[in-house]
């Protein structure tokens, strides 16, 4: 018996019959304009203007929310988590509600940000389902959102809410824009347009969906592509001061920037390890060793 109480949620239903699309937020608790710009949706979607149900989940992760850290009281990672267990700690039970949530929806939209350590490019992403019809639902959909990046990765990652729509085979998407200890208010409404755009995608809305230039468009097949804090990180503990901007372009070797010890007699110059696109820096200044850095959209790697 589960001790958790039921996911705080929002359900708008349409005036027309049609499909149900769940859209998740706060599956870190570190992660803040998802869950204001989901607020935002609440506010916007109007039974009249389209038709099947939205499910919309602002705080998924409503322990580690309160703790403003990405992850619970258990220390486990949600996305690392799913599909959770009825019975089993606090993270691993609310793995488990939200997956059943996404076993009753037809499409899936997480959105997530850097948390309050980093600041990342936006970009929509998705597995690459061997499901042919499902990876196009899944292309159409990370299009239609409206980022400049959209980036296709390994279908083989577990314990992701995608992991579960995976599973279930439901088309999902997932996006990243902003974090950083705060709450940028263009991702907002960014985000809460992308999701209105999916919408009218999946044909729930009777609206165009907008011509919106797509900067990078990668697939990559590799095992462990989208998993973001692989690469890149940092050599030693210290100061890290960033020598890039989001959406630079970078090549192998060249410089990412810099850690120093307190008194800044010690430096050591960080190098990229890919050539690629930056998709995330790391903000927050003090850095242990082996914790991330940047994130680099490798730009030379597609799926064949
Ligand atoms: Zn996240």
């Amino acid at each position: 018996m589960s001790s958790l109480p039921p996911i705080e949620s929002t359900v708008i239903t349409g005036q027309q019959p049609g499909p149900h699309l769940l859209i998740l937020g706060g599956v870190h608790g570190d992660e803040y304009e998802p869950m204001a710009a989901i607020r935002k949706l609440i506010t916007l979607l109007k039974p009249a203007e389209f038709s099947g149900k939205v499910t919309l989940v602002p705080v998924l992760n409503q322990p580690a929310y309160e703790r403003c850290q990405r992850c619970g009281p258990d220390d486990l990672d949600l996305a690392r988590t799913f599909p959770g267990a009825p019975d089993g700690s606090i993270t691993e039970q609310i793995a488990h509600q939200a997956t059943q949530l996404i076993q009753s929806a037809d499409y899936l939209i997480d959105l997530h940000t850097g948390g309050v350590i980093s600041d990342l490019a936006p970009f929509s992403g998705y597995c690459l389902h061997s499901d042919p019809a499902i990876l196009e639902t899944q292309r159409t959909m990370a299009r239609a959102f409206g980022l400049p990046v959209v980036w296709g990765t390994t279908a083989t990652l577990e314990g992701r809410s995608l992991s579960a729509a995976r599973d279930a085979n439901v088309p999902a998407i997932y996006a990243e824009w902003g974090g950083g200890s705060q709450c940028n208010a263009t991702a907002v409404s960014g985000y809460a347009a992308g999701c209105l755009h999916v919408m009218s995608a999946l044909g729930m809305r009777n609206e165009p969906v907008p011509e919106q230039p797509i900067q990078y468009e990668i697939e990559d097949n590799r095992d462990q592509s989208g998993h973001l804090q692989l690469h890149n990180s940092a050599p030693v503990s210290g100061f890290f001061e960033p020598a890039i901007q989001l959406m630079d372009t970078v090549q192998a070797g060249d410089t990412l920037g810099t850690i120093c010890s307190p008194l800044g007699d010690e430096i050591t110059s960080i190098k990229a390890s890919q050539t690629g696109v930056v998709l995330g820096i790391r903000t927050l200044p003090y850095v242990k060793q082996n914790e991330w850095l940047v994130v680099i959209l490798e730009t030379d790697h597609s799926a064949s």
